[in-house]
């Protein structure tokens, strides 16, 4: 259920109201508009028209059940975009932002030289996997917490935030500790467990779509972030499982244009996991732009042919210019610099 309240409610009845919403054993999670201040209560579907009873009380304007599956997710909870700030940079905002780096960290002189260089190109975030949830348990499988550690000297070197993977809830205080940004990855996209944990934790989480995940789905595993309290999640699309093998996965951008539709929560793309290739990050990259992704994120590596893990799909430091170029003149078509 959605609680409207009146635009001149008093800061009082709001309290009133999220009081009685806690005693009928819902948890009240509050949006704050610019002109009006609307509760999610969220809770047991079954007996939910208990909620209907709040109408009565003062500063209430209507109490409306929600349609979706998906409740904080959802455009109808919220109708403003969510602009999440991270140090200086925002995201969901009118700029489009660029996360770069390696798929792993793999010592302190490439993540340094990764970070400075994509940083002079034009990058706001810098990305690293520390722990990498490898298809093969003998692939590299990331530093641990020394590479979290490498990350976080980097980011302070080039003065950007920093981004990296979480893959086991007993990790999500210590990766807290040093980055900026919680990501979940595609193979832990539906690991409740986690997202669960994530939703607890006070850093913004990247959550990727599930390689094999509708839309819904994918929005459910968002509200599972966003009902234990963090409402700073950013949606990653990162290309779907389909019939096809040209590419390492089928890049969906229609779902940012129906994300669009369906959520406040800002969205972002990842062209270097959807297609494998580096030669087609570029195109994909500005075709996301055109879309109106409000990031990108991609694998960059200073010699992608060495690289531990993910080369074939990494930008080399040249190529990552390039690809820069091309993104800025979207982006400026797009009125989105
Ligand atoms: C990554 O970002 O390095 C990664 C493992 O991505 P995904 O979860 O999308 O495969
Ligand atoms: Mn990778």
């Amino acid at each position: 259920m959605v609680i409207v309240m009146k635009p001149e409610a008093t800061e009082s009845q709001l309290r009133e109201v999220i009081s009685k919403i806690e005693e009928l054993g819902y948890k009240p999670h509050v949006i704050y508009g610019a002109t009006r201040n609307v509760i999610g209560a969220v809770g047991d579907e079954r007996g939910k028209f208990i909620l209907q009873s709040l109408e009565v009380m003062e500063g209430v304007e209507a109490v409306i059940p929600i349609l979706k599956p998906y409740k904080l997710a959802s455009k109808e909870v919220k109708k403003e975009k969510t602009v999440i700030p991270v140090k200086d940079i925002l995201i969901g905002g009118k700029e489009v932002i660029i996360i770069a780096g390696p798929c792993a960290i793999e010592n302190e002189e490439q993540i340094i030289h990764t970070a400075k260089t994509v940083k002079s190109y034009g990058a706001h975030i810098l990305r690293g996997g520390a722990y990498k949830p490898r298809t093969s348990p003998y692939s590299f499988q990331g530093l641990g917490e020394e590479g979290l550690q490498l990350l976080k000297t980097a980011g302070e070197i080039a003065n950007m935030p920093v981004v990296t993977e979480v893959v086991n809830p007993v990790h999500v205080d210590l990766v807290s500790e040093y980055v900026d940004i919680l990501q979940i990855g595609t193979r832990n996209a539906q690991n409740f467990e986690l997202l669960k944990r994530v939703g607890q934790a006070k850093k913004p989480v990247i959550l990727k779509r599930g390689m094999s995940m509708t839309i819904k789905e994918w929005l459910m595993s968002a509200e599972y972030i966003l009902s234990e309290g963090n409402m700073n999640v950013i949606l990653c699309e990162r290309g779907i499982r389909t019939f096809e093998t040209a590419t390492r996965n089928t890049l969906d951008l229609s779902a940012v244009a129906v994300l669009k539709e369906e959520t406040h929560l800002p969205i972002i793309v990842d062209p270097s996991h959807a297609t494998g290739y580096a030669k087609y990050v570029g195109a994909m990259a500005c075709a996301a732009v055109a879309a109106g992704a409000d990031g990108l994120m991609i694998e960059v590596h200073p010699q992608p042919e060495k690289a531990f893990s993910d080369g074939p799909q990494s930008l080399n430091f040249q190529a990552f210019a390039e690809v820069m170029t091309k993104i800025y003149q979207f982006a400026k078509v797009m009125n989105r610099v």
